[in-house]
């Protein structure tokens, strides 16, 4: 009988049975157990990676219209800020999907900028897309960064976001989506750089263009200030679509201003309609470099769309229309203590009329109702006997004016 030591401890054969026997500390393996061996760990691993959270192989571009089709489940209204973004992702990722070859045409990347007040779905619109495609998503807000060495955030700390979102994958990452808020926040106060050299936006905005226009960035994975010790990620940005939003207040006074002079300086007659109370429709990429953005950002987010104020039709349609609507969620809170949340229609016109008032379109929304929902949401559940809630406008009032609120902030 052969040692112990001369067989293979997976099929047992001897050493002269098979063409190779590797040497463990006390084992061998063959050769031919160990390809098995390969065989499993290799279709292992690829299942593993089908688990994965944002796998790329499950992976199926929609076409622009079923894109929009999907945003409109989430988002009321704004259907031309959706055309031009599901026109846009779908270029995207197209382009990300292309095999690059010698002779072929390499098209390039164009970022996003959404101008729009405050509330109207710029937010909204960019996580919605990216839960569409199952990307890795973050919200990098431009009022915190600075130019590296400054108080403050580096730029770097958005794909840092990023990355953690994508639970450190950094292949995810790198095909990720970015929200660069209120972008608007770091204008150059002038547009004549000579006159103002404005540190704080223009080296922001500076140091923002590298991640923009593509590049490998080092990024901390944890975060905060590089420093030596610290081991370093890098990501590259060429495939991170980044969409920024702003307010831009002020700005539709400047297309007034740009089309005025082109009116007059071309002499087309001084005959062109212009729609004074949507000025947006005419923004183009000089009124953002008027504004104070650098040109080099403002080529780097080529694709330009605005979004409509929020009227009274559209807050109601808010409340109730989207997926995940603000009355079916207190509904289905009620629900999980066996109570039918009842709202009247004339409530919802009161949410409205207060939103309205406080000047905060659909961000406030949800403040209004929690105020006048939060006694019964503290009291129903310990009464055995509640079955149904009725809101009616009275009780809603009754209770607004009861919470004491009297003012919301658009960051409410
Ligand atoms: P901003 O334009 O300032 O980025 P957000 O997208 O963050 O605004 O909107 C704030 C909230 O208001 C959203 O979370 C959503 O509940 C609601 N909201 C705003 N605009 C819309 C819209 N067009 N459709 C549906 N909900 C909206």
């Amino acid at each position: 009988m052969a040692k112990k030591s001369d067989v293979c401890a997976f099929c047992g054969r001897k050493a002269n049975e098979v063409r190779l026997l590797m040497q463990g500390i006390d084992a061998q393996i063959c050769d031919s157990c160990a390809e098995q061996a390969y065989a499993i760990v290799k279709e292992q691993f690829a299942n593993e990676k089908k688990d994965n959270k944002f796998d790329s192989k499950g992976f199926t571009l929609k076409k622009p219209a079923e894109i929009k089709a999907f945003l409109d489940q989430y988002v009321i209204g704004q259907d031309e800020a959706k055309r031009t973004l599901a026109v846009a992702v779908y270029n995207h990722y197209k382009r990300i999907s292309q095999k690059v070859e010698a002779d072929e045409v390499e098209i390039e990347k164009s970022n996003i900028i959404l101008v729009g007040e405050t509330g109207t779905g710029k937010t909204l619109l960019a996580r919605t897309i990216a839960k569409m495609l199952n990307v890795p998503f973050a919200i990098a807000d431009a009022t915190v960064l600075t130019e590296a060495g400054y108080v403050g955030e580096d730029v770097e700390n958005i794909l840092v976001r990023l990355l953690q979102a994508a639970d450190y994958d950094v292949a995810a990452t790198e095909r990720g989506i970015v929200f660069i808020d209120e972008i608007d926040k770091i204008a150059r106060k002038s547009d004549n750089p000579s006159i103002t050299r404005d540190v704080s936006g223009e080296g922001v905005q500076q140091a923002m263009l590298k991640l923009l226009e593509g590049s490998v960035v080092n990024v901390p994975p944890k975060g905060g200030r590089k420093h030596p010790e610290q081991p370093m990620v890098a990501i590259n940005t060429k495939d991170i679509l980044f969409i920024a939003g702003g307010a831009f207040d002020g700005i539709d006074r400047l297309i007034a201003a740009r089309k005025r002079t082109n009116v007059i300086g071309y002499g087309t007659g001084g005959n062109e309609v212009i729609d004074k109370d949507n000025m947006l429709q005419y923004l183009s990429p000089a009124d953002l470099k008027k504004f104070g953005l650098i040109p080099e950002i403002v080529g780097r987010l080529p694709i330009i769309t605005h979004l409509n104020p929020l009227d009274e039709t559209a807050l109601k349609r808010i409340l109730t229309e989207p997926k995940n609507a603000l009355v079916k969620q207190f509904a289905k809170l009620f629900k999980m203590d066996h109570i039918n949340l009842v709202i009247k229609d004339e409530v919802l016109d009161f949410v409205v009329e207060k939103a309205i008032e406080f000047k905060v379109g659909a961000r406030g929304l949800r403040s209004i109702m929690e105020a006048f929902l939060n006694d019964a949401m503290f009291e129903l559940p310990s009464d055995i006997n509640a079955t149904e809630l009725v809101i009616d406008r009275a009780y809603a009032e009754a209770k607004l004016e009861k919470s004491g609120l009297k003012k919301l902030h658009a960051g409410d």
